[in-house]
């Protein structure tokens, strides 16, 4: 048996902890925070018209086998404690100009029917061969990527050399670079596109081979759980507790210490002994690792492509707008969207809010999530990371926040849907915000944006392991989780 921590109770951490507490270790789990969950972030509002509750992170779940695998081998059923509702359409797609909108769904040949209906037999053809391409990069990521280790930066080109390979993807091409000799119809492109923004990247810069994640999403389907995706949070902790982990909040990690090359504990902000430790899971961003806690110069280095952040606007919203569960409002101009939020700070062009950008509007129709005769609306746009460097963003500039805000429902109501006479309420969440929140520096989603690339889990220092969103094999709920039986696999069992 080895005592183990965890620092940061994020989804990435919980489940690492719940797998490794059932296979007989010691867990510990220390979060900065006073609520679990990090990214998965809630907010709960009451007013005269009744109790509001929002998610302030993921508002889609995909990839639900691999949550029914870790409750499975934690020694539960998942629908015990979680009641998972299938979405259709998953996405509703509002392309620029008007002109017809394109339901997304879980099953591959009404998709293709209705991009036909939608966009024209020509548009469905050009999906159905993507949509080949897309399921052998799939099986090949799926066997090679999203279930082995990755120890070293050889072991990532080794993988990213793979997937080219087997899915006859030049290697070097990108999402966009796909689309364009794929599909004609601009709009499918800007969907494809889109999915660029799951891992934090720029569809001009991020692999081709991210066509695996649409793949994904649009055969195993997409998913809302009733009460909001934070139920999840609660399941985990659940979870963890049965099996005996403790779970220490508003317990900051500052330092994590190692000698002879391998780790013996971590320190705590406020208290003066160390935590001992035989092995030490980190689920921060790999940034605060490499720069704080385990200062490593080689491999902070190596994390200068840094993940997108989101600019979230939380809205208590008066009747009934007769929205899709998730809709997407295009731009006229996607790329201008992407060089406002990425900035090209090589060639002095800096980052900013993006005047005109795609809008992630969510409307769950719960009653357990708004009062009766409205609607809790979760709006997230892309934007830029906070910080003051060139590809950047101040967001805590005095003014800048609100007259954002501000600026995203007029271009809803251009995009045809105005609710800023309908507002009871709004909250807004920067992503310097989400720093604050969950230590995410910058409140970079997914920490590095490199698609397929990300930081191994195996860290510098014997008995260091990284785990979450910043680290193989990435961001967002299924991947993290996915690195959790990663790492829980390598560390192995107490037996
Ligand atoms: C706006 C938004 C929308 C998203 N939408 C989706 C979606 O629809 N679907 C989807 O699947 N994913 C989505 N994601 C991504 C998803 O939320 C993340 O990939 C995932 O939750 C990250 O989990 P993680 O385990 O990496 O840890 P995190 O959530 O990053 O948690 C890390 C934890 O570590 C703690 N911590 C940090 N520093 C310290 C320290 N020094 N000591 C102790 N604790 C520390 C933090 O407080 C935090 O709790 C979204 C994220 C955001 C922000």
């Amino acid at each position: 048996m080895a005592r183990i921590v965890v620092i940061g109770a994020g989804v990435g951490g919980l489940a690492t902890a719940a797998r490794l507490a059932v296979t007989g270790h010691e867990v510990t789990v220390l979060e900065r925070a006073d609520t679990v969950g990090g990214k998965l972030g809630r907010y709960l509002h009451d007013t005269p018209e009744g109790a509001w509750r929002f998610d302030t992170g993921p508002s889609l779940l995909t990839l639900p086998q691999v949550f029914h695998d870790l409750f499975e081998a934690t020694g539960a059923k998942l629908d015990e404690y979680l009641d998972l509702v299938p979405l259709d359409p998953i996405v509703r797609h509002v392309f620029p100009g008007g002109g017809p909108t394109l339901d997304s769904c879980a099953d591959p040949a009404e998709f293709t029917a209705r991009i036909g209906a939608a966009l024209g037999d020509r548009a469905a053809a050009d999906w159905q061969r993507l949509w080949r391409r897309a399921g052998r990069v799939w099986a090949a990521s799926h066997r090679d990527v999203l279930r082995r280790t990755v120890d070293s930066p050889r072991d990532l080109a080794a993988l990213a050399w793979r997937l080219g390979d087997l899915a006859a993807i030049g290697p070097g091409r990108s999402l966009r670079g796909l689309g364009r000799r794929h599909l004609s119809d601009p709009r499918l492109r800007l969907l494809l596109d889109r999915y660029a923004t799951y891992t934090g990247a720029d569809p001009r810069r991020a692999p081709a081979a991210l066509v695996a994640v649409p793949y994904a999403e649009l055969t195993y389907g997409g998913w809302y759980l009733r009460g909001g995706l934070g139920t999840l949070a609660d399941a985990l902790l659940s979870r963890c507790l049965d099996l005996g982990v403790v779970v220490r909040t508003g317990a900051t990690v500052t330092r994590i210490d190692a000698a002879g090359g391998r780790v013996h504990g971590v320190r705590v902000a406020g208290t003066a002994a160390p935590v001992p430790a035989d092995v030490v899971v980190a689920n921060v961003d790999a940034l605060t690792v490499y720069r704080d806690l385990l200062p490593t110069p080689r491999r902070l280095a190596a994390l200068t492509d840094r993940s997108l952040a989101g600019f979230v606007l939380l809205l208590g919203v008066r009747g009934d707008s007769g929205l899709a569960h998730h809709t997407v409002f295009f731009p006229r101009d996607h790329d201008a969207e992407f060089d406002a939020v990425f900035g090209d700070p090589g060639r002095g062009v800096r980052a900013r809010p993006a005047p005109d950008p795609t809008v992630f509007v969510t409307v769950a129709d719960d009653p357990a999530v708004r009062p009766e005769g409205h609607e809790a609306w979760f709006v997230l746009v892309n934007a830029a990371r906070h910080g003051t460097a060139a590809g950047a963003v101040d967001w805590r500039r005095p003014g800048l926040a609100e007259a954002y805000a501000d600026r995203i429902l007029d271009v809803l109501a251009e995009r045809g849907v105005d609710v800023r006479d309908r507002l009871v309420f709004r909250e807004i969440r920067t992503p310097a915000d989400l720093d604050a929140a969950t230590g995410a520096p910058g409140g970079a989603i997914y920490g590095t944006a490199g698609g397929l690339l990300r930081p191994a889990n195996r860290g510098p220092a014997a008995g260091l392991w990284l785990v979450g969103g910043s680290s193989h094999p990435g961001g967002g709920l299924p991947m993290v989780t996915l690195s959790a039986e990663i790492v829980a696999d390598a560390v192995g069992p107490a037996w």
